[in-house]
């Protein structure tokens, strides 16, 4: 069986097992409630009595097992009696990260637990926030105990793999880009291939975003949100969201992001996997190398070739996980999103998509058919590795050494060209993300009801654009960027908190789209550099 085939099966059976096996489980009870931040929540030994009130200390999570609930009749919104939580009997051990969180012992001793990891058992408040069609969102909600042991199971066979592929990244950078620019031999061939490549990295970028924003003024996902979703959503996500702004407020000016790109001391920029610098430095290099004169710099250039070939021989042995580790990163993805968040947001989850697709089969099989001169059904058969790859780990920058691949095996690319135009496209280019930035921007927009004039949705096109290029290829950075896009346009941002819950997964389809256009640049660039491309099914 070919390796992709098995990649697919892998990802089929990591989506079936995260939903019907996972902590939101279709199939399993759920018995626990799962609490990131204990200070959030009221937990008092007897319902009853206000003065038995456990304060437990900020920023520790417990997982507090459900015993019994109970319910209390009340007049919904509509005015009729309805059951509906009020306390939660719980249990849960005392642990030792709350131990070390109660330093004088006073908790300890208040809930009279005897031994580190004691049993505590109370009250939990199950808290109420009233939706405008009537009834009410309940907090914290109960997830299954059992699905979050499957998860923990599963966890670390997905983080093998994304370890043992990033562990491969930042060396083949620099040895692919350092090679590929030496090679070009030439400073005005480099000069023509980097400012082309740029121009049509940036160009179908914007393109991206225009595409997104038409798709959400067609589809208006903003109307079908339903008002009760709408606060759940809010109340769910709300503080995850302020974490994301938070991350955004402390992002750099644009003048310092350019600034940044440059390195005071690359072997930093090297250990801390700082991707433009990296990139700059490698470029830099190369070229310097170049001026040497063949003579004197074919050691250098074949020391590094060297190098980048026993780096993709490791990729070759990572990927022999691949089905296994696509497996348990899908499982967990799945397995933690929550089905009830899924359907809330499913007409803005599908016009991204619808988006993806269309500039997709519009832009890149456009350019891939006109200039690449080639079939793009074959194009996306040679390009599926990557875009398995992308589509699970949600990261360009750790699908780069399967796209250098990709490019030579499958599509004929010459190694120079690969080597220079992918490394850049992994961080530079990142069409999916603009294009759901374009619609996120639009949904929060309708949802709020902020009018947006022409000129804000043209600073929407030219924020997103910028933000791509800035925006790092590791999972969920388009959601810190798009906080920046946002505020440059006056749409609210707290409006994150409606998409966040589908967030993890549409970054799934906008990776597999983002490494794509890296795949199709890199195709029109060698094609422009005068390469004969032959494309090949992959093995
Ligand atoms: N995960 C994306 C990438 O690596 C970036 C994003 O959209 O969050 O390309």
């Amino acid at each position: 069986m070919q390796l992709y085939t098995k990649i697919l099966i892998g990802m089929a059976v990591g989506a079936v097992v995260g939903l019907l096996l996972g902590p939101n489980s279709l199939l399993l009870t759920h018995d626990v409630y799962a609490i990131r931040d204990a200070s959030q929540i009221v937990f008092q030994q007897n319902p009853t009595d206000a003065s038995s009130r456990v304060q437990i200390p900020a920023g520790v999570p417990v997982q507090m097992r459900l015993l019994e609930t109970r319910l209390e009749q009340h007049p919904d919104l509509l005015g009729e009696e309805k059951a509906v939580p009020v306390w939660a009997k719980v249990r849960f051990p005392f642990s030792q990260r709350l131990a070390l969180a109660d330093q004088s012992g006073h908790i300890r001793q208040q809930l009279g637990v005897l031994a580190p990891d004691g049993q505590v058992e109370g009250w939990l408040q199950i808290s109420r926030t009233p939706l405008e069609g009537g009834g009410f969102a309940f907090s914290p909600r109960p997830i299954s105990r059992l699905g979050e042991q499957v998860i923990d199971i599963v966890r670390p066979i997905g983080q093998l793999f994304m370890r043992l592929i990033k562990m491969v990244v930042v060396p083949l950078v620099f040895a692919s880009l350092l090679v590929g620019v030496a090679s070009l031999g030439d400073i005005r061939k480099l000069g023509r291939l980097g400012s082309r490549t740029l121009g049509l990295y940036l160009g179908t970028t914007a393109v991206a975003v225009s595409i997104g924003l038409a798709c959400a003024y067609v589809v208006q996902p903003g109307q079908f949100i339903d008002p009760a979703d709408r606060t759940v959503l809010l109340a769910q996500f709300g503080a995850a969201a302020g974490d994301r702004m938070s991350a955004a407020a402390v992002s750099p000016s644009m003048v310092d992001t350019l600034l940044d790109i440059i390195p005071t001391n690359p072997i930093d920029s090297l250990t801390s996997g700082n991707m433009l610098q990296i990139i700059f430095f490698a470029i830099v290099l190369g070229v310097a190398i170049t001026a040497l004169g063949p003579e004197e710099n074919a050691s250098v250039v074949s020391l590094f070739e060297k190098l980048q070939n026993a780096l993709i021989v490791i990729i070759g042995w990572v990927m022999a996980l691949a089905p296994y580790g696509v497996a348990a990163l899908v499982a967990e993805v799945i397995g933690t999103s929550g089905i009830s968040v899924l359907t809330a947001l499913l007409v803005y989850g599908c016009t991204v998509v619808l988006g993806l697709a269309i500039h997709g089969g519009l832009v890149y099989g456009g350019l891939v058919r006109l200039i690449g001169r080639l079939s793009w059904s074959s194009f996306m058969r040679a390009a599926r590795p990557a875009q398995l790859i992308a589509f699970s780990t949600s990261s360009s920058s750790a699908t780069l050494p399967v796209s250098i691949e990709c490019a030579e095996k499958n599509i004929g690319v010459s190694n120079p060209v690969a080597s220079f135009v992918l490394p850049l496209g992994s961080t530079v280019n990142m069409d999916g993300t603009a294009l759901y930035q374009g619609v996120a921007a639009i949904f929060i927009a309708q949802v709020f009801q902020t009018d947006l004039s022409f000129g804000s949705q043209l600073s929407i096109v030219l924020a997103a654009t910028m933000a791509s290029i800035g925006a790092a290829g590791v999972p969920g950075a388009g959601m810190i960027t798009l906080a920046l896009v946002l505020t440059s346009t006056g749409i609210p941002t707290v409006g994150l908190a409606l998409i966040l819950g589908v967030d993890r997964i549409l970054d799934m389809f906008r990776t597999a789209v983002n490494v794509t256009g890296d795949l199709a640049i890199t195709t029109v660039m060698a094609k422009s550099e005068g390469e004969q491309l032959t494309l090949q099914s992959p093995t």
